[in-house]
């Protein structure tokens, strides 16, 4: 997925009725596991597919998710909204990756990247391929969707001095 991470987690943040801080939280969640690019890009050099990562694993964010919210539920309850919301920013992620990028949604059963569909190789530019592959309508229809309920509700907003 290229554009429509950040769009769908101003949609799971209006959707589940997050403002201020909430609202970051989705928006993070939603982006949180390509920061792994950063290492893709600076350490492994492209060696190792991104999706191969633990950021990318569902299973390893079940492993972290579930401590973190009984901890929070227990220990700081008026936080647990906001670990909820970023923690499924980050499984909405994994879940629109799916689509064509392959997840290993049965770790640690196996290690397979499950996915919707391929996009085929079919330009020299990876990117390319991806721009002009159907699935990127999906894209485009989350980001117009997103883009158009923001400017409808900013919009509503009354003006301020
Ligand atoms: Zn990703």
């Amino acid at each position: 997925m290229l554009i429509a991470h950040l769009p769908s987690g101003y949609l799971l943040g209006r959707g589940a009725n997050a403002g201020g801080r909430a609202m970051v939280a989705a928006l993070l969640g939603s982006v949180a596991p390509d920061f792994d690019l950063l290492w893709f890009h600076l350490v492994d050099h492209g060696r190792v597919h991104h999706h191969d990562y633990y950021s990318h694993i569902p299973g390893f964010w079940l492993l972290v998710a579930l401590p973190v919210l009984a901890l929070l539920r227990w220990f700081a309850p008026s936080r647990l909204r906001i670990a909820a919301i970023f923690f499924a920013g980050i499984f909405l992620h994994l879940a629109l990756d799916t689509l064509v990028g392959g997840i290993m949604w049965r770790w640690p059963l196996d290690d397979h990247l499950y996915s919707l569909a391929v996009v085929p190789a079919r330009y020299g530019n990876w990117v390319v391929s991806f721009i002009l592959h159907w699935s990127f309508l999906t894209e485009i229809a989350i980001t117009l969707l997103a883009v158009w309920l923001f400017w409808r509700d900013r919009r509503g907003r009354p003006a301020t001095g």
